[in-house]
C-alpha cells in the first residue's frame, strides 16, 4: 500500500447514538441529534412505497445508467442532463474532484479553518497537500459548515463550489460552469435523505463527461436513484427551517450567547469552551458538534429546539414523564413525542385526517403533550396509518408510565357533544382489555381505540351514543382524554392494587 501523507487523518464520524447514550446515561432514543445537519424527519415523499419498483427490480443491474435521475436534476437544477454527475452523496463527488485533479506533489487550496475537514482528506488521498501556492484546484463552501456564513466566490480556476446547503441559501454558482466552476448538492440536507448517501455535481459537459470515467461503474444503488426521484418530485419547502433558525437565534441571544448569522439549517455559537457547553448539553440529552471555537447547533422543530434551549439554561428539567418514542414498520414510520404532565402542546400528522384530529381531542383533554410525526401507507387507505398512530401512542404511553408507580390508575369521564354522549373509564393497572361499543363509527375509531388499549396496556371501558358517526367518535376520544388525565395523575401512593403487583 502506498503511505499516505505525515500527518494524515481519517475522516471521523460523530459517535454513534447508543455510544453517546451510554455515555450519558440515557436511552438511546431520548437523545436528540443537533450535530447532523439535517432535518430531523425524512419527507413524506420517502415512504416504503417510493423504493417498491426499485425493490422489484433489485436483482438486476442499472443497465444504462440512470437517465431519469438525470433529467430531474438537469430540469431542478436549471442545467442539461449532460452536465450531471451522480455520486454517492457530497462526499464522494468531494473526493472525486480532488483525485481528478490533483495528484502527489500538487497543491489544493480550501477554505480557512474552521471548514468541513473532508476538504483535506480528499486532497491529501491522492498525495496533495493543501496550500495556497498555485492550487491545481480550489474548494470553496457555500453556505460555510461549520459556520454557516455565504463567503465571496474565489476568483481561483478551477473551482469547486460545494453547495451541500444550497437550499437553505438560494445563491449558486451555477451560472459560472462554463468558466471552470464546479458546483456539488447533495439529498442528504434539504431533502433528508442523508443514510441513502445520494448526491451530483453539475460542471461543463466535457468536465462532467471527464469526471465519470474516472467513477466506480454505479456508485449509487437503484433504491437511492428511487428515493431521489420521489424527492425532486415534491421538492422541500425550507420556509419553516428558516423561521425556526431566527426564532432559535433569537432565544440564544436571549441567554447571552452569540450565534453567527446563518444561510443554512445551523446556528454557530463561538465559545471559549465549546467541548465543556457540549458534554453538559448531553448529559441532557442534546448532542451538539464542538467545533473550530464553538458549538454547532442544528435547527431541529421548535420542540426539540426548546429542549435544547431549556438544557443550555440549566433549567430545571420537566418532570421526567416525558418520552419520544418511534415505530416503523413496512406500512408506516412515525415519531411520537409524549409528555405527561403536559404544557398543552399537541399535534398528530401523519396523514389520516380524521383519525389526526381524534388523536389530538384524545391528547388535549387528557392533558398531554403529544406530537406525532411521520407518515404511512396511504395508497391503500387510512387503515395503516391510523392503527400504527394508535398503537404507537399506545407503546409511548406504555413507556411514559414506567413502573406506573404513585399514579391514581382508574379515571373515567362523561362527554356530551351535540347529539352524542360518551362514557370512558380506564384502568392502568397494565391488564389488556377494550370493550368499545360505538352507536356510530366513521369506520376505524372503535378499532383504534381498542389498539391503544392493547398497546398502552389498559383496560379501556368506551360506550357512546348518538346520530352523527363523527360526533360518536369525537366524544369518545374526548371522553376517553379526561379518563386518562385522572388516571395518570400521580397522588404520591404506590399503585393502588389489592394485589400489591401490577
Ligand atoms: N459538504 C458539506 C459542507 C457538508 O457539511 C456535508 C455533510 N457532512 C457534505 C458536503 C457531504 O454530505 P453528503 O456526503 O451526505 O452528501
Amino acid at each position: 500500500m502506498r503511505t499516505l501523507p505525515a500527518g494524515f487523518r481519517a475522516y471521523e464520524w460523530a459517535p454513534s447514538t447508543e455510544e453517546l447514550a451510554l455515555r450519558a446515561g440515557l436511552d438511546p432514543v431520548e437523545l436528540v441529534r443537533f450535530d447532523g445537519n439535517v432535518p430531523s424527519l425524512p419527507l413524506p415523499s420517502s415512504r416504503p412505497g417510493a423504493i417498491a419498483g426499485a425493490l422489484a427490480d433489485v436483482n438486476t443491474y442499472p443497465h444504462g445508467g440512470y437517465p431519469h435521475i438525470h433529467e430531474a436534476i438537469a430540469a431542478y437544477a436549471g442545467v442539461e442532463p449532460e452536465n450531471v454527475v451522480l455520486g454517492a452523496g457530497g462526499d464522494d463527488l468531494i473526493m472525486l474532484c480532488a483525485r481528478a485533479f490533483a495528484g502527489p506533489g500538487d497543491v489544493v487550496a480550501v477554505p480557512p479553518a474552521p471548514t468541513y475537514p473532508l476538504f483535506r482528506v480528499a486532497a491529501e488521498l491522492p498525495g496533495a497537500r493543501v496550500g495556497a501556492e498555485s492550487p491545481v484546484l480550489t474548494f470553496c463552501c457555500r453556505p460555510g459548515n461549520p459556520l454557516g456564513d455565504l463567503p465571496p466566490l474565489p476568483e481561483a480556476r478551477p473551482l469547486v463550489v460545494d453547495e451541500a446547503y444550497y437550499e437553505y441559501a438560494g445563491e449558486t454558482a451555477v451560472p459560472f460552469l462554463e468558466e471552470g466552476v464546479i458546483v456539488i448538492r447533495t439529498f442528504s440536507k434539504a431533502f433528508g435523505l442523508a443514510g441513502a448517501r445520494i448526491g451530483y455535481l453539475l460542471a461543463d459537459r466535457d468536465t462532467a463527461a471527464e469526471l465519470r470515467t474516472r467513477q466506480a461503474p454505479a456508485p449509487v444503488s437503484t433504491l437511492s436513484v428511487a428515493l431521489a426521484l420521489a424527492a425532486l418530485r415534491t421538492p422541500p419547502d425550507v420556509t419553516p427551517v428558516l423561521e425556526e433558525r431566527e426564532r432559535l437565534a433569537g432565544e440564544l441571544r436571549e441567554l447571552g450567547l452569540e450565534p453567527l448569522p446563518s444561510r443554512a439549517n445551523f446556528l454557530f455559537v463561538p465559545t471559549s469552551e465549546p467541548d465543556v457547553i457540549a458534554e453538559r448539553l448531553l448529559a441532557r440529552g442534546c448532542v451538539v458538534r464542538a467545533t473550530g471555537g464553538g458549538i454547532r447547533i442544528t435547527v431541529r422543530d421548535r420542540e426539540d429546539n426548546d429542549l435544547l434551549l431549556a438544557a443550555l439554561a440549566g433549567t430545571e428539567e420537566p418532570q421526567s414523564r416525558r418520552v419520544r418514542h418511534v415505530r416503523a414498520t413496512a406500512e408506516t414510520s412515525l415519531r411520537v413525542r409524549l409528555g405527561l404532565d403536559g404544557a398543552g402542546r399537541v399535534r398528530v400528522a401523519t396523514g389520516a385526517g380524521l383519525y389526526d384530529h381524534l388523536l389530538e381531542q384524545l391528547a388535549f383533554h387528557g392533558g398531554l403533550d403529544l406530537l406525532v410525526d411521520g407518515s404511512g401507507d396511504w395508497e391503500t387507505g387510512d387503515h395503516h396509518t391510523a392503527e400504527d398512530t394508535a398503537i404507537a401512542f399506545g407503546e409511548a404511553l406504555d413507556r411514559a408510565l414506567g413502573d406506573r408507580r404513585g399514579i391514581a390508575r382508574y379515571g373515567s369521564a362523561v362527554v356530551p357533544m351535540d347529539d352524542a354522549l360518551a362514557r370512558a373509564a380506564v384502568d392502568l393497572g397494565g391488564r389488556r382489555g377494550a370493550e368499545i361499543t360505538l352507536a356510530e363509527d366513521p369506520g376505524l375509531a372503535r378499532h383504534t381505540l381498542e389498539s391503544l388499549a392493547q398497546a398502552a396496556r389498559m383496560t379501556l371501558h368506551v360506550d357512546a351514543t348518538g346520530r352523527d358517526p363523527h360526533h360518536v367518535a369525537e366524544a369518545a376520544h374526548k371522553a376517553v382524554g379526561r379518563a386518562l388525565r385522572e388516571a395518570v395523575r400521580r397522588d404520591g401512593a404506590e399503585l393502588p392494587s389489592t394485589k400489591g403487583l401490577l
